[in-house]
């Protein structure tokens, strides 16, 4: 790549010919502030916070979007640029809803708030009009149209990353709005609830549907016994909260700090996720012996199987019916657990702490009950425990390591990473290859299917079969390899997950400010974390796990027998778009 020389701020230097003046003055260590920018995702110039002159310009310049080239000067805090910036930003908050005590983003950080500190905004010199829009509450997400300020991040993602486009810019002038299309509720649009656009908005106009009320509710009843259970993406996250590094392991510290919020038991959902494994690894061997219908498709990512019932109806077929790890743990503790402590199961409330807001909806969803019980109550994500620990106090970094509570205090390593993209593809390989060769292989870290490129494949020899297994985190992936399988391209084996990155950077976890997330990919800091957890287990194979074992022994019988089927597995539903 060729290079142009340059000054900033009276600073030389060399940058890449293809850069932007933003990149050119990260060079520097020159922060030009910015809003409605993300990297190779929203880089339209639109919100006007990163101007600056550039010399012999007649107008001041847009940084994000603006080339370098040879020569250039370009100055970041004139007296014109500063106070452009400060009337730009004025102008946002004269017709912003500015209720912060009141905003769901007023605890973790505002990027507004953040950018009027920065600009040093203690005042607005315009009157602007304020909207007074209802506001959309669906199963699992809330937007709020009177707090946007149109930086189309959300809509970038959701039609650029995801490929569902379900909300666009409408109206023009002062009634300009983010919305659905003919401004029905995205619970009734194709939305599949991933709130990835949640992650994206800088300010508090888009965040999940609060549960929490309803769980301190259960907490204070003593005629419930409330058990709670945690994903694995929640304990490498869940530290950002209370300022911690980016992927931090918190498990032992999570536990404690469930226990003083007042829960009666504190399972891993790690376990959940063996039992996944057990079931849907002899899904696969069946329908590979049987000559069942390949490939199959993994299911435990909701937002996914949401995608694909509006998507991709005439592939259901393909999906495992297996219920995703949490809904598995819900049917076995509102059945197994209750029965073996003597508790009538309609007592049970059981709490799942997830990374992702598409499980709130999961857990609403008819299919997920066994005789008129939900498997699941309540499903909080990763920042609403946050929020649940900070509201009563709790010095969350100072805290010490407990364990989860037995029966179910053993997982696997595999069911750790679950967490992480090619995570589900690892771990079920790990144990179909045990099972096919009947003997324990050493060897069974597939770093083929781990990473973030948007599509990995590979192809693994067990025994005397060929598996060729593909993996797509994000959703705008798997529609490529949904297209390839429907024009012919075989498989035997396929992980799909809504998220990219996988559940690490689900839509229900610790937001990361557009300033981080621009240089730091913190989906690879978190799945990290998640590998370092499966290092560290005595036990890194699903049906290794000792309580899995016993669980199948006393009351499930054999994976993939008429009791798990009863209880682990579900069914799917096609669903129609907007043009149907
Ligand atoms: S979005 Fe930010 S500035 Fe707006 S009300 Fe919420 S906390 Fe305050
Ligand atoms: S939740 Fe996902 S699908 Fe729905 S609007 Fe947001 S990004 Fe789009
Ligand atoms: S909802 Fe949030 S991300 Fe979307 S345009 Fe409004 S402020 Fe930006």
């Amino acid at each position: 790549m060729n290079k142009v020389s340059m000054t900033i701020d009276g600073i030389k230097l060399y940058v890449p010919e293809n850069y932007t003046i933003l990149q050119a003055a990260k060079e520097v260590n020159i922060n030009i502030p910015t809003l409605c920018f993300l990297k190779n995702l929203n880089e339209i110039g639109c919100c006007r916070m990163c101007i600056v002159e550039v010399k012999g310009a007649r107008a001041l310049q847009a940084a994000c979007v603006h080339p370098v080239s040879e020569g250039m000067e370009v100055f970041t805090h004139t007296p014109a640029v500063m106070e452009a910036r400060k009337v730009n930003l004025e102008l946002i908050l004269s017709n912003h809803n500015s209720r912060c005590q009141t905003c769901t983003r007023s605890w973790m950080d505002c990027e507004l708030q953040a950018l009027a500190n920065k600009l040093s905004v203690d005042m607005v010199r315009f009157e602007g009009e304020q909207k007074k829009l209802p506001l959309d509450i669906g199963t699992s997400i809330v937007r709020d149209p009177n707090k946007c300020i149109l930086c189309r991040r959300c809509v970038s993602v959701c039609k650029n990353i995801q490929t569902v486009g379900v909300i666009d810019v409408v109206n023009r002038g002062f009634n300009t709005q983010v919305a659905s299309p003919f401004g029905i509720s995205l619970s009734e649009t194709p939305c599949v609830n991933c709130g990835q656009c949640i992650n994206y908005c800088p300010v508090g106009a888009l965040h999940e549907k609060s549960d929490v009320d309803k769980v301190w509710e259960a907490i204070h009843d003593p005629s419930k016994h409330v058990v709670v259970q945690t994903a694995p993406a929640v304990r490498v996250a869940l530290g950002e909260d209370f300022e911690m590094n980016i992927g931090t392991p918190v498990t032992g510290k999570m536990v404690t700090a469930l226990r003083m919020l007042g829960f009666d038991k504190v399972f891993d959902t790690d376990t959940g996720a063996d039992l996944t494994i057990m079931e849907e690894g002899a899904e696969l061997i069946d329908r590979i012996r049987g000559g069942g219908k390949l490939p199959l498709i993994t299911s435990c990512s909701p937002g996914w199987i949401k995608f694909c019932e509006h998507n991709y109806p005439d592939m259901l077929g393909h999906l495992s019916s297996c219920k995703s790890p949490h809904q598995m743990f819900g049917a076995v503790l509102k059945t197994y657990y209750a029965e073996r402590n003597d508790i009538d199961p309609k007592d049970i409330v059981v709490v799942s702490i997830m990374p992702c807001t598409a499980k709130k909806f999961e857990a609403n969803r008819p299919e997920m009950q066994v005789d008129g019980l939900a498997d699941v109550d309540i499903v909080l994500t990763t920042r609403e425990l946050g929020k649940m620990i900070y509201d009563i106090g709790i010095e969350f970094p100072d805290l010490g390591d407990s364990d989860f509570d037995n029966p179910f205090g053993n997982a696997s390593g595999a069911g750790a990473i679950f967490g992480a993209t090619g995570g589900v593809m690892e771990a079920a390989l790990r144990t179909v290859s045990d099972i096919l060769t009947g003997s324990s292989a050493d060897n069974f870290e597939y770093e083929d299917v781990r990473g973030l490129e948007g599509i990995k494949i590979t192809n693994v020899k067990i025994g005397d079969l060929n598996v060729r297994a593909a993996v797509a985190h994000g959703l705008g992936n798997a529609r490529k390899l949904m297209d390839a399988i429907k024009t012919g391209e075989k498989f035997h084996f396929v992980e799909i997950m809504a998220c990219p990155g996988g559940c690490v950077n689900g839509g229900g976890q610790p937001l990361q400010l557009s300033d981080v997330r621009n240089w730091i990919d913190v989906r690879a800091e978190r799945a990290k974390g998640l590998y370092k957890e499966d290092r560290n287990m005595y036990i890194r194979k699903s049906h290794n796990n000792p309580t899995v074992k016993r669980l199948y022994k006393d009351f499930l019988g054999m994976a993939g027998g008429s009791k798990s089927h009863q209880l682990l597995h579900t069914h799917y539903t096609p669903r129609t778009n907007y043009d149907d």
